[in-house]
């Protein structure tokens, strides 16, 4: 169409390139592809393990006492103003006090600040943090967003490993080696996604302690603070804001299971003032004063909902969550593709590896999650969204019985891929390829023919263990 004057249409986007790998590395980017693999034809309900958001589920309602708290926010009519940057006053009361329960001093309105979730509360974090040069120390496997966003403001990231073996702990060595004079922050999610993991009041401490010698602040990712259900307590990062100075990032999405309401919040978690001394909460002030806030009657729905939601209510939930947590391990120990290192102990998720050379039609974890939402109708999220390849994603977050009945067909699913020894199907007793029937196989014999790598024996499928 022409546009009458001389000049053409300026109608491309530059930036669409950024957007285009931002949003393909995205764990929703991810997920949008698993679904084009969906068969329509399958007449059984999708089972959506791959991202975790309960709250459709009855058995995950949130609590009454938040309708009601948005009820009469609205009725109060004293939030139908613009919010104040920071966030309305009697919200950031109320978050510093619901985070000063198991702190050993007391936040103030003044170290709070009320976020469009913990998602903007992660962007507050890193743009304030980051000049150019500057780089950021983030968990593997760990949650995409640090990933994703940290390009846009040209913040450099660096990964350290978290420890399958031992319960999902930091590497702290790796750490140590990792910071330079640029480093700006740690990332610690606790308790974690996507490990489901919980750490301990010993190891955070250790964390902090590293963190001073390096002269680097803590991120302290605690949106699902307190969704434990192990042996270890939820103990927040900020206990050791003495040792050093920490960001607490959290949101009502998850322990209120409320992840559309976009309520979060940044509190600084820093008792010696440390960080008033630099520009950095002046920064943070900043940025906020030119980005967007969450609806302000969602924030007048806070200081209620912080302060009148029940025990039971957290009780229920938990006990949903451990309950499906037991279901999820035990089923998966039956599953001989999938090795599970550490059962969960807090948030909804748990990470899973996937037994490669069990698998002969399977590339990699990706492969894997295409042709299980193809042939199972069951979403779960490939691990190289999470930075770990052929490791799995599996949230548990579901009511149990969806969940059980995700774990038969995930299992099934196994039982049809072929082993990558003899081509029979993983779940078939007898051997029934010609050149192996009634063949003893004998390990050299295998690794000759098919791999050029030795592997351990007992990695090959059930017929030859
Ligand atoms: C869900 C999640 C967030 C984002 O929380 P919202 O409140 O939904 O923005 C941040 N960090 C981690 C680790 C999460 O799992």
């Amino acid at each position: 169409m022409e546009n009458g004057g001389g000049k053409k249409w300026g109608l491309t986007s530059r930036a669409n390139n950024k957007f285009k790998m931002a949003s393909e590395t995205s764990i929703r980017g991810a997920l949008e592809i698993l679904k084009g693999s969906l068969d329509a034809a399958d007449e059984r309900p999708t089972i959506p393990l791959g991202h975790g958001d309960p709250s459709v589920f009855p058995c995950f309602r949130t609590t009454h006492i938040v309708e009601e708290a948005l009820n009469d926010a609205v009725r109060s009519a004293n939030f139908n103003s613009y919010s104040p940057s920071a966030g309305v006053l009697p919200a950031r009361r109320s978050v510093a006090e619901y985070l000063s329960r198991d702190l050993p001093y007391k936040l103030s309105s003044d170290d709070v600040f009320v976020t469009s979730g913990c998602r903007q509360a992660i962007e507050v974090a890193l743009s304030v943090l980051a000049y150019p040069g500057a780089n950021i120390l983030i968990p593997r496997p760990g949650y995409p967003h640090y990933e994703v966003y940290a390009p846009f403001i040209n913040l450099k990231v660096r990964h350290f490993d978290l420890l399958p073996d031992k319960g999902w702990e930091v590497d702290l060595d790796a750490v140590e080696a990792l910071a330079d004079e640029n480093t700006i922050a740690i990332v610690i999610i606790n308790p974690g996604n996507p490990c489901g993991s919980v750490l301990t009041y010993q190891h955070l401490k250790k964390v902090a302690e590293t963190a001073r010698r390096l002269g680097i602040l803590v991120i302290a990712d605690e949106v699902y603070g307190y969704i434990t259900f192990g042996s270890n307590a939820f103990v927040p990062m900020g206990v050791f804001g003495s040792i050093v100075p920490v960001l607490t990032l959290g949101s009502i999405s998850k322990r209120w299971i409320l992840p559309g309401w976009r309520l979060g919040w940044l509190a600084i978690t820093d008792p010696n003032g440390l960080l008033k001394e630099t520009e950095i909460v002046d920064g943070i002030k900043q940025f906020l004063s030119f980005s967007s806030n969450p609806s302000s009657v969602i924030q007048g729905a806070v200081p209620q909902i912080l302060e009148n939601t029940k025990e039971d209510f957290f009780n229920k939930i938990i006990s949903v969550l451990r309950q499906s947590a037991d279901i999820c391990y035990d089923e998966l120990k039956e599953i001989a593709c999938i090795t599970c290192p550490h059962k969960p102990e807090g948030s909804m998720f748990v990470m899973v590896k996937l037994n490669e050379s069990l698998m002969e039609d399977i590339h990699d974890d990706m492969d894997f999650c295409l042709k299980l939402a193809k042939e199972e109708s069951v979403i779960l999220l490939p691990g190289t969204v999470l930075g770990l390849k052929n490791w799995l994603r599996i949230t548990f977050a579901i009511d149990p019985s969806s969940l059980k009945d995700a774990m038969e067909r995930i299992k099934s699913f196994c039982q049809s891929v072929r082993c990558a020894v003899c081509t029979n199907l993983r779940g078939h007793i007898s051997i029934s390829w010609p050149p192996f029937q009634s063949q003893v196989l004998n390990e050299s014999f295998v690794r000759r023919r098919y791999f050029a790598k030795p592997r351990r024996w007992q990695d090959f499928c059930g017929a030859h263990m």
